[in-house]
């Protein structure tokens, strides 16, 4: 059984991983909250669980079709993928950027015609497992499905393979000049750069 989405963010309550306040997001956005998906996979049991439940999902989705590796993008990826690479039995490798372009480096490689799935922590707008598809496609692979743990996107995100996710959400964000958190003059941070 998979968990419900409600008790994966449970999870993330638990281990403080949770935060709310006021943050300024990647995008440039401000919101009251956000998933800080390491704060949870620091725990391995916590990863392995996470791993387990994401490898049932994206196994169920590709059917009876063999998974033969999980691909991440670094570094948000690497943890949650390698789990899923665990429950799954496959290798598990990450992508890097070199020079801002996604690229698989360290020796790892794809057989041209290999079945392999995307795996990411958190997926907000799909950009970066976009670019590991097009990386795994250009060498010849089949990209069975995507995963992440999260799906910020509230399953608005298309990345044009079967995707899952073990907990959907939309996250409530505004541009600086509409925050409401702002307006009340309370300071913005940078998720990740205090203590929690
Ligand atoms: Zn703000």
């Amino acid at each position: 059984m998979s968990p419900q989405p409600d008790q994966v963010l449970a999870l993330f309550e638990q281990t403080g991983a949770y935060l709310k306040g006021h943050f300024r997001l990647t995008s440039g956005l401000h919101s009251s909250e956000y998933l800080q998906c390491a704060l949870v996979l620091r725990y391995p049991p916590h990863a392995e669980t996470l791993g387990r439940k994401l490898a049932a999902k994206l196994q169920n989705l590709v059917q009876e079709k063999p998974v033969g590796m999980v691909v991440s993008p670094a570094m948000g990826g690497i943890i949650i993928g390698h789990e899923v690479g665990r429950a799954l039995g496959v290798p598990a490798i990450f992508t890097e950027r070199e020079n801002g372009v996604m690229a698989l480096r360290r020796g790892f490689r794809v057989d041209p015609g290999s079945n392999v799935v995307v795996v990411e922590d958190v997926l907000t707008t799909g950009g970066s497992t976009r670019e590991v598809i097009e990386l795994l496609r250009q060498a010849g692979a089949n990209v069975l499905a995507a995963g992440s743990i999260i799906d910020r996107s509230g399953g608005a995100v298309d990345l044009g393979v079967p995707r899952a996710a073990l907990a959907t959400m939309k996250a409530t964000s505004w541009a600086q000049d509409q925050c409401p958190l702002c307006a009340q003059g309370s300071p913005v941070v940078k998720p990740g750069s205090r203590l929690v």
